[in-house]
């Protein structure tokens, strides 16, 4: 874009906007052109509309002068791109602004929301309300979004894990201003708007989500009723070849619906984690923790090689049913199975303090670590602290009360393969994604979640320290050297990172199909170039 051209953009949007909302100081757009590996798109300015009404005039400044778009809805998409766009010279369309919940039905279990509103918003809503219904939270920051993360087909922890699959009446602005409702909220008086997912005809939500076709501006989310009763799960796999009869165990229960909501299963990389940061003084300052020293941080901390948790939702009987047939199907595979309830964790907080006096064993510490997870399988945000502690891993800083991983130079790629639900195919993709961020020198910290009973979506984090010269460069080359491995092995990742979204052997008459699509709706080539590469022109 020229720089006149630009200027001219930019004096339009200021004068719809007002200039408070559109900022082009240099060191914010340092801010939003930070991610948490390394990137060299610019952005022109963040523009900041309030109302529907704005972000059609915020596209059609863009359509006139062909400044492209990029639209967040709270930018926090870290490990994947945060807030940087796949492609150079776009302005920002964040849309935290637009905050409302517009509509919230108890007895149906949905509530309408536009792209600002947050994890924590929600959370807070359903409480002031005193609902009896649960939202499903990611183990991300309260401040993520909810539209967002849904757009990237993210997911929690209860039986509405899979949050693309909890959605509908979609509010799509298209590139050209136009609106479109999906389902039958496009229907004027339609009754079944919040309720009914497919409505009539061809279904288009899927289209805008992983895509550059429509600015989604509004969504309706399902909420789960709170069950009668809930209790939580845990157990171990002692070696690395326990976890095929586990994932073999899990895929039969969820199939026969004994378990409804998401399992996940850590490896020893992911608790340790989650629990600390780099034990740098024990490991003498060397990188990384290859698997002998990992045993000795298993045995002292006491978690296994695979670490799995879940939980069971439904009445009292239904629950004591599903316990007696975990137990029974986990009898010789699996160690230490647990089951925990709320009541159960209250009572632990109340004595802790006398055990130890007793016992000398600090359950305190046990607690504050379990106490997030059961509250995230009732649907209970993290607090931001909580969240992010594994983004700072390998950082000799400790983590901020307020953290922000891309500010502080938290070095975090994820890479997200799914698998069918066969333990052996499981295992060896677990053990050929070890290879690799072992031989690059990162710890191979792996987490497989059965969101659905014939999946398993494995989400890889290869965790740095930014500010380590030379690590960015080797991490994202670990990066690629897993792409490729995964890929090879027939396992495609479920979302992507704005490094790699053109990077997929898409056929081309998949990806003509999208490009028509693409030219369709958005002539002017401006929202969103090359995020999914869904035709975008510069291919
Ligand atoms: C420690 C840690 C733990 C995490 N745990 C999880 C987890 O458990 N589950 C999970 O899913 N993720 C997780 N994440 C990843 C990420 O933080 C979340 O997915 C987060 O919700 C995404 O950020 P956001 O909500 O701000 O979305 P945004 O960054 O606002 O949006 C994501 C993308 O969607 C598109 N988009 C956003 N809004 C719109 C819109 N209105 N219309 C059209 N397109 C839009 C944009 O292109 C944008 O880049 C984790 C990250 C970290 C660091």
């Amino acid at each position: 874009v020229q720089t006149e051209t630009l200027a001219a953009a930019l004096e339009q949007w200021a004068r719809l906007l007002g200039g408070e909302c559109v900022q082009h100081d240099p060191a914010l757009l340092s801010g939003a052109e930070t991610a948490t590996f390394a990137t060299r798109q610019r952005i022109v300015a963040i523009l900041q509309p309030g109302s529907r009404a704005e972000i059609a005039d915020c596209l059609a400044i863009a359509n006139r002068f062909r400044v492209p778009l990029y639209p967040v809805s709270s930018g926090k998409n870290w490990g994947y791109g945060s807030r940087v766009p796949p492609t150079d010279g776009c302005a920002l369309l964040s849309l935290s602004r637009l905050n409302r919940i517009t509509a919230f039905d108890e007895d149906l279990g949905y509530v309408t929301v536009e792209p600002g509103v947050t994890q924590r918003q929600l959370f807070e809503f359903l409480k002031q309300r005193q609902s009896r219904l649960w939202m499903d939270a990611t183990g991300s920051s309260p401040e993520c979004s909810l539209i967002g993360n849904a757009m990237e087909r993210g997911f929690g922890h209860t039986p509405y894990g899979d949050h693309f699959a909890n959605v509908c009446g979609l509010e799509v602005m298209l590139p050209t201003g136009d609106v479109i409702q999906t389902g039958t909220a496009r229907f004027e008086g339609s009754a079944t708007a919040e309720v009914s997912r497919w409505g009539v005809g061809p279904s288009l939500d899927g289209l805008f989500s992983q895509s550059n076709l429509g600015v989604v501006t509004r969504m309706t989310i399902w909420l789960m009723p709170q069950p009668e009763a809930f209790e939580a799960f845990f157990f171990r796999g002692e070696d690395g070849d326990g976890l095929a009869p586990l994932i073999d165990s899990l895929r039969r229960l969820r199939l026969q619906e004994v378990l409804r909501s998401s399992i996940h299963i850590a490896n020893d990389y992911k608790v340790l984690g989650g629990i600390q940061q780099y034990p740098w003084a024990e490991m003498g300052d060397k990188t990384p923790i290859v698997p002998v020293d990992m045993a000795s941080f298993r045995k002292k901390l006491s978690f296994g090689y695979w670490n799995a948790s879940g939980a069971l939702y439904g009445t009292k009987a239904q629950i004591s049913e599903a316990k007696r047939l975990l137990a029974s199907e986990l009898r010789g595979q699996a160690g230490g199975l647990k089951f925990l309830s709320p009541g159960k964790l209250q009572i632990a907080k109340r004595f802790a303090g006398a055990f130890r006096t007793f016992t000398g064993w600090d359950l305190r510490r046990t607690i504050s670590l379990v106490e997030p997870v059961l509250g995230l399988m009732q649907g209970e945000p993290m607090t931001a602290s909580q969240a992010l502690r594994s983004a700072y891993w390998r950082k000799r800083m400790p983590v901020p009360a307020e953290p922000d991983p891309d500010r502080d130079g938290c070095g975090l790629l994820w890479y997200a393969p799914v698998a069918p639900a066969k333990g052996d195919i499981v295992t060896k993709l677990a053990a050929d994604a070890s290879e690799v961020l072992l031989k690059f020198g990162f710890e191979p910290m792996i987490s497989l979640t059965m969101l659905a009973p014939r999946t398993v979506c494995s989400v890889i984090s290869i965790t740095y320290d930014r500010g380590v010269p030379g690590e960015d460069e080797k991490a994202m080359t670990c990066y690629s050297r897993l792409h490729e491995t995964c890929t090879r092995g027939g396992f495609f990742p479920y979302r992507l990172g704005i490094q790699s979204m053109s990077e997929l052997p898409e056929p081309p008459v998949y990806t003509e199909l999208i490009r028509k699509l693409k030219r369709t709706v958005d002539p002017g080539g401006v929202l969103a170039p090359g995020r999914y590469d869904c035709g975008s022109s510069e291919r």
